[in-house]
């Protein structure tokens, strides 16, 4: 049978790329130092070989063979996104791939150093040689409306420059208008007590507490430390969190973990008779962020949890006796525009992101030029959040995002936000006593509810379908707009 057929050589690539993500794991977490040289043949050999098989011309006769003959919605789904990934891969010459991996191999080495120096003039060239290169690569794939189409596309499926922009420049004003209301109110929490003494051993006791509370399921996955957190895996029975732990801050390995959580309990919703096919796998990134900062932020800092969690924390950590849990729920949803988006609180940080979306939109299209780029990110800054960069290294040097030639990437983060608002919304309204149980430390509906509104379904939908299949309305910014006020003008009582 012909479907059957793409399907194993489908396998077969997704399989190869799984063992390169369990390879890069195992880099980030267990390799010994002196591994690297061995690691660094494996991975490249895993991931040619994963290259070839998923542009085997084979996969292309069994897509035309097929086209138009699906017999279910499963296979319709599958074969839509086999053909895009198919087309994606095949449209780009190997010379150029070639290319621009190496370019961006030195280009990231160039911009750690130009970044250390403050020195944006030396990143510049590199960087408009990549810009080059992702435009060619804008042109061979196609799109319909403008080149950033073309790059969006592969982190958010079926989204357009045009819905982005709708979208944020609805946003922007709002969300920079609360800010300002935010930043000049008299009540200021105090975030003092989340940087007092938290011991390593208490903080990964109750990380793993934490994880588990909401649901992640560690005997089909693990947790363990690296220098930059993250969730890996390719099957729902084997899915890695990683985080990281400072004794003199609470929040990174909490909420990191937390965060991390709610990206691995999504992959183990996948369903796993699908595995390594899509319907086996995440829709887009915006959809899987929203799933993590659904459990990191509507979930884990809204005070409904901490009533259930708090009296744990306080007896898992001496620091935290004493403190009431009004000031803790302040400290842990301060809002402060910051110049650096990894710092970012909930309310600021899709400023950050629609700042740099506005601006390498621009540098894509060719209508900001890279030597105005400094200037260009200092005049947003100031308009959006309302403060400016002394230098470079806290403006347009500080995200490795450009250096890896990853254009496009950066809204997937802002949509995970309006997405998680909107499902977190549809879920109350499909449970209203979801608040009273979140109170109770009851967090499995929820993820029940997840599971079936969202995790089951891989990619049968695209994410603007599943959005409005789960919520009955398109994207909108309005569930995250009533959110914010909801929870963010209490606290600075507004
Ligand atoms: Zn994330």
């Amino acid at each position: 049978m012909p479907y059957d057929q793409l399907i194993h050589f489908v396998k077969e690539a997704n399989i190869l790329s799984a063992v390169e993500s369990l390879l890069d794991w195992d880099s980030e977490t267990m390799m010994p130092e002196r591994g690297l040289p061995a690691r660094a043949e494996e991975l490249s050999m895993i991931a040619a070989i994963a290259h070839e098989r998923r542009t085997d011309p084979r996969i292309g006769d069994l897509l035309s063979r097929l086209d138009g003959k699906a017999s279910n919605e499963q296979q319709v789904a599958n074969l839509r996104e086999v053909r895009r990934a198919y087309d994606r891969a095949t449209k780009l010459p190997a010379d150029l791939v070639r290319k621009i991996a190496h370019v961006s191999t030195i280009a990231k080495d160039v911009w750690g150093r130009a970044r250390a120096d403050n020195d944006f003039p030396a990143f510049a060239p590199i960087l408009s040689q990549l810009l080059e290169l992702k435009r060619q690569v804008a042109d061979l794939i196609g799109y319909s409306g403008e080149r950033y189409d073309a790059l969006l596309d592969e982190f958010e499926p079926g989204m357009t420059s045009a819905e982005v922009s709708r979208v944020f420049s609805a946003l922007r004003g709002p969300l920079s208008d609360i800010v300002r209301q935010i930043s000049t109110s008299k009540r200021q929490p105090d975030t003092s007590i989340l940087h007092r003494h938290f011991p390593r051993a208490a903080q990964e006791t109750f990380a793993r507490r934490m994880a588990e509370v909401v649901g992640f399921d560690f005997s089909a996955g693990r947790l363990d430390v690296s220098k930059h957190p993250f969730c890996s895996g390719s099957f729902p029975g084997d899915i890695r969190l990683t985080t990281r732990y400072y004794e003199d801050f609470f929040s990174p390995s909490v909420f990191g973990v937390l965060h991390e959580s709610g990206h691995g309990m999504y992959e183990q919703g996948l369903p796993a008779e699908h595995a390594f096919t899509p319907l086996g796998q995440a829709v887009s990134l915006g959809i899987h962020e929203s799933q993590s900062r659904m459990w990191e932020n509507m979930v884990g800092r809204s005070r409904e949890f901490w009533e259930k969690f708090f009296p744990e924390a306080q007896a898992a950590f001496d620091s935290l006796k004493g403190v009431s849990l009004d000031a803790f729920c302040g400290a842990i949803n301060t809002v402060k525009p910051s110049l650096i988006r990894v710092e970012a609180d909930e309310v600021t940080y899709n400023l950050h992101i629609i700042l740099r979306f506005e601006l390498e939109r621009d540098m894509i299209s060719g209508t900001l030029a890279v030597k105005d780029i400094p200037d260009a990110w200092r005049a947003k800054c100031r308009e959006l959040l309302g403060i400016t960069p002394q230098d470079d290294r806290e403006g347009c040097l500080q995200d490795i995002h450009w250096s890896m030639g990853s254009y496009g990437y950066f809204p997937t983060y802002a949509l995970g936000n309006l997405y998680a608002a909107q499902f977190f919304a549809a879920a109350k309204m499909a449970m209203p006593d979801l608040p009273e149980r979140i109170r109770r430390g009851e967090l499995r509906p929820l993820l029940d509810w997840l599971r079936s509104n969202i995790h089951q379904h891989g990619q049968r939908y695209r994410a603007g379908e599943l959005v409005q299949r789960v919520t009955g309305q398109p994207l909108s910014i309005e569930p995250f707009l009533g959110y914010i006020r909801g929870k963010f003008f209490p606290v600075y009582g507004l």
